[in-house]
């Protein structure tokens, strides 16, 4: 018996001994090809040798030093490079081990910029329904996955959820884009103005919802109302990018393509491409400031923050991705891998709706086209999909609950920025073999 606390009791799990490229292995040499990057991580591969050897490299001089006593020349060159690409007005990193942690930090940052400025009794935080912003208890309280939250209810801060921006099954017919965006914003404001506008300090979103939602981008103009809205009100914007950012949707940051920047950006996932945990907060001169020129400490910190070699992994990554043009081949591959899907899965009787940005791609599926209707809960097909995919040597992130925590089910695809034609052919090939047998065997 495993000595291990698995995320399940009752399953159990090949065990990876190799990584080659998209492939995992398996001890009995099974392959899988990496269709979801873990849960949207290993944007190289498994296998790139130019990580291997900066983490080789770094471990070899300097594996780690405590941040309260040194900074590092690796942490600092990894901060200048986010930094110098990052949108307008982000001036300082706070590095940390994962999203979950990226995510505290960025709630923290906000609640004690408004203590340093003197406005404390901004303490309310605003999300998003069908969100997730990590599983430690701020993070958790911010995200708006009913499923997730349910049990742990009890322990988290009271957190506000308006409407994500969820065309597909948001959107009224015959809506127009305008229209749904300025309902939205619109939305935002009155819970705002509900909580009272000076106790409001921080709305957090994800500009591509993942997980929850299946690789959902938000309505052309939707962010810049938002941020309109927040403006308006003195409430901070945090873009939670832990899963979309990094390339993923084929611009450095997700942001860029909403035409906005933030206050606060929250990064993980491919930043260290899963050769190193790391994460990161990119905070605005003026958050920095107000801390700098009050207290001049921000209470926060973990032992494993600003993790030497953990740096050395991400700025190798970072650098690989810019080095070798992959942002281009994110938007390639991107456009190339929808069309095979539309084209495969486009009238599949149990396909809703494929829909994404870049390599971030979802499938959502429903009992019956016409009127979006989802799959009984019971049927757990996501789970279905996943272990049958995985049976063909395919490794995808499906999950249920999109509608409401409860009902629906999606197919979360995030593959490496490595792949070739080939690849692409093998994912929608054994993603429609998979929903096949699913279907009929439910
Ligand atoms: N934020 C988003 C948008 C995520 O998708 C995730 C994880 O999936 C997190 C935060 C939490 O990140 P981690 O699992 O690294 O703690």
């Amino acid at each position: 018996m495993s000595h291990v606390l698995h995320r399940s009791l009752t399953h159990t799990y090949p065990t990876a001994v190799a990584g080659d490229g998209p492939y995992l292995i398996d001890r009995d040499g099974r392959r899988y090809l990496d269709a979801s990057g873990g849960a949207a991580v290993s944007c190289l591969g498994h296998s790139d040798q130019e990580v291997i050897e900066a983490v080789r490299q770094q471990i070899g001089t300097l594996a780690y030093a405590h941040t309260s006593f040194f900074t590092t020349e690796v942490m600092e060159e990894l901060a200048d490079f986010l930094i110098a690409r990052a949108p307008a007005g982000l001036e300082s990193v706070y590095f940390v081990s994962g999203g979950s942690e990226a995510v505290e930090t960025a709630l923290k940052l906000a609640r004690q910029y408004f203590v340093e400025i003197g406005q404390p009794g901004r303490k309310h935080v605003i999300a998003r329904r069908q969100s997730y912003h990590g599983n430690t208890l701020g993070a958790l309280a911010a995200g708006g996955n009913a499923w997730r939250r349910q049990q742990f209810q009890p322990l988290l801060i009271d957190v506000s959820h308006v409407s994500p921006c969820y065309a597909y099954r948001e959107q009224q017919a015959g809506e127009s884009d305008e229209h749904f965006t300025t309902r939205l914003a619109q939305e935002l404001e009155t819970e705002i103005l509900r909580l009272g506008a000076d106790q409001v300090m921080a709305f957090v979103a994800e500009p591509v919802v993942g997980a929850t939602l299946g690789a959902v981008p938000a309505v052309p103009g939707y962010f810049r109302k938002i941020r309109e809205v927040c403006d308006r009100h003195g409430v901070l914007l945090i873009l939670d990018e832990v899963m979309c950012g990094m390339g993923r949707t084929g611009s450095l940051f997700a942001a860029e393509q909403e035409g906005i920047t933030a206050d606060l950006i929250t990064i993980a996932k491919g930043l260290g491409a899963g050769y190193q945990p790391i994460g990161a907060t990119l905070l605005s001169g003026r958050i920095r400031d107000a801390i700098a020129q009050g207290s001049g400490f921000f209470q926060h910190g973990h032992t494993y923050i600003g993790h030497a070699t953990a740096c050395a992994a991400a700025l190798a990554v970072q650098k690989a991705v810019e080095q070798r043009g992959l942002l281009d081949r994110v938007n390639q591959l991107g456009d190339s891998l929808q069309a095979k899907l539309v084209e495969r899965l486009g009238q599949h009787p149990h396909v809703g709706n494929i829909r994404g940005r870049g390599l971030f791609r979802g499938i959502e599926l429903v009992a019956d086209r016409e009127s979006k209707t989802p799959f009984a809960p019971e049927l757990k097909l996501h789970a279905r999909f996943k272990k049958r995919a995985m049976e063909l040597g395919l490794l995808c992130y499906p999950m249920g609950g999109t509608l409401d925590g409860q009902r629906g089910d999606h197919i979360l695809l995030a593959p490496p920025f490595i792949l070739d034609d080939s690849h692409l052919d093998e994912i929608v090939e054994k993603l429609s073999d998979t929903l096949d047998a699913v279907v009929a065997s439910r």
